[in-house]
């Protein structure tokens, strides 16, 4: 499979150079040349086989078979349970629990596997990389479980100061491993991801210092979180259309559904879950994108106003035209809008749906659930839950996406339900561990200054 630029100036460049590439070098993200469409049955396929098989999709023959089922083994095998994405049955709708990898969230399917690819990438070819990425809060964690102690690579990691969770900042800041740094931005996620993309369009420096990514920017993250929206349909042995309810900030992990229901998985409607960040949301409601400010909420790795996958989205929905996405984010970056007419909204609500929950609300959700069913949720998920419930149609069946464990989400969730949800093994002793990292302004050229001093040559 080759791959191409969302704004059309890069083409033809293959898995491993996309993978490598992160960000397009025109300043665009990179896609497959075409999507394909699966015509086998797969339901009999467990979480590993199905992995291999839909990636194979995605990658041809540029990976050995064998060689990709030992990452695929190896990516897997961190996580605490044989099925890898388990799906319970809780008040009438479908929870999928994408959080059983080593950080608790869901950005471990797919970075667990990204570590694991880029070892094999550099080690092919005797290099090596520095790997640059913005977090609200899960991403960090799970791509430095990903890529620490990993041979021939360092990792840069920028947060928000203050603004993930004591845990979250933890689960960052406590690992030991040399080739992993911690950089606090005296700012909001917005910020940081900013930094990291104009850091990324310098070209000059990307190469000098050999910069990769693992934002959700990264076609490799779209491609792990397809294998869930299959797996999770099979696992509930229906044979009809099914709605997803998918807790939103970046638009990854959505798209990566939007992806599997162009392959073909019978998905009726995406549901698009906001927290009071509701950009995307609107959106889908108005057909207007429009950047507001950052509110930070108790479900903050959704704290969120621009969403970086949206252009690949905006993409599709534009029929593939690089030019036409080039100039609607021009006009985004210019005027911070884009809007889009009645008949292009009505493509938009073909396949998703929208709604945000409130503070309130998700707070409300956490509490009725866990009454209704013992269960508990992680605000990130009762938001996903609550707009789910919200819009769903009651004939068919209710996916949604649980994308971290309650445990990393102390104080919101004792707020909901009176009590602090047990904490696993794995973030016992954390509290203890000792901190590492550096504070920098939201700064690109301190940032860049940090890197020269701690980057791999
Ligand atoms: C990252 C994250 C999200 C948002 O996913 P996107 O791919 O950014 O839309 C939701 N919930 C949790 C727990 C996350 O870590």
């Amino acid at each position: 499979m080759l791959y191409k630029s969302t704004r059309s100036k890069v083409k033809n460049i293959s898995f491993i150079q996309a993978v490598k590439m992160g960000l397009a070098d025109d300043g665009g993200l990179l896609v497959p040349q075409y999507i394909p469409v699966v015509e086998e049955n797969l339901s009999s396929l467990n979480f590993k086989e199905l992995a291999l098989y839909l990636m194979k999709m995605y990658i041809g023959d540029e990976i050995e078979e064998n060689t990709l089922w030992r990452l695929i083994q190896k990516s897997y095998s961190s996580f605490d349970t044989e099925k890898i994405v388990p799906v319970v049955k809780k008040a009438g709708i479908y929870i999928a629990e994408l959080f059983h990898g080593p950080t608790l969230a869901f950005k471990d399917i797919a970075l667990q596997f990204l570590g694991n690819l880029f070892e094999y990438i550099l080690q092919e070819e005797g290099k090596k990389m520095n790997i640059l990425g913005a977090t609200s809060g899960d991403t960090g964690s799970a791509a430095i479980e990903g890529i620490k102690g990993k041979k021939n690579m360092n990792i840069f990691i920028l947060y928000p100061y203050g603004k993930v969770s004591p845990i979250q900042q933890k689960q960052m800041t406590t690992v030991k491993d040399k080739n992993v740094f911690c950089i606090a931005i005296k700012g909001s996620f917005d910020d940081c991801q900013y930094i990291v993309k104009k850091i990324f369009s310098d070209s000059e420096f990307k190469k000098k210092y050999m910069l990769g990514a693992v934002n959700s920017i990264n076609w490799t993250r779209i491609l792990a979180q397809i294998i869930y929206y299959f797996y999770a349909y099979f696992q509930i042995s229906t044979e009809g259309s099914v709605y997803f309810s998918v807790p939103t900030g970046n638009f990854g992990n959505i798209f990566a559904g939007f992806i599997a229901k162009r392959m073909g998985l019978n998905i009726d409607k995406l549901i698009l879950a906001t927290n009071e960040n509701d950009i995307l949301s609107k959106f889908v409601n108005t057909g207007i994108y429009k950047k507001g400010k950052v509110v930070n909420t108790i479900s903050p790795s959704m704290d969120i106003q621009i969403a970086s996958n949206f252009e690949r989205y905006l993409y599709y929905l534009f029929d593939e035209d690089g030019e036409k996405v080039r100039q609607l984010m021009d006009t985004f970056s210019k005027y911070g809008e884009i809007k889009i007419d009645k008949q292009r909204l009505q493509t938009v609500q073909v396949d998703f749906l929208s709604a945000k929950a409130s503070e309130t609300e998700t707070i409300e959700e956490i509490r009725d659930f866990y009454r209704e069913t013992g269960y508990i949720l992680d605000p990130h998920t009762a938001v996903g839950v609550r707009v789910g419930r919200k819009l769903r149609d009651k004939e068919k069946p209710l996916i949604c996406l649980a994308t971290a464990h309650p445990a990393k989400f102390q104080k919101p969730v004792k707020e909901s339900i009176g009590m602090f949800p047990p904490i696993p093994p794995s973030l016992q002793d954390i509290e203890k561990k000792k901190e590492r990292f550096t504070v920098i302004d939201a700064s690109i050229k301190k940032v860049k200054t940090f890197i020269e001093q701690h980057a791999l040559r």
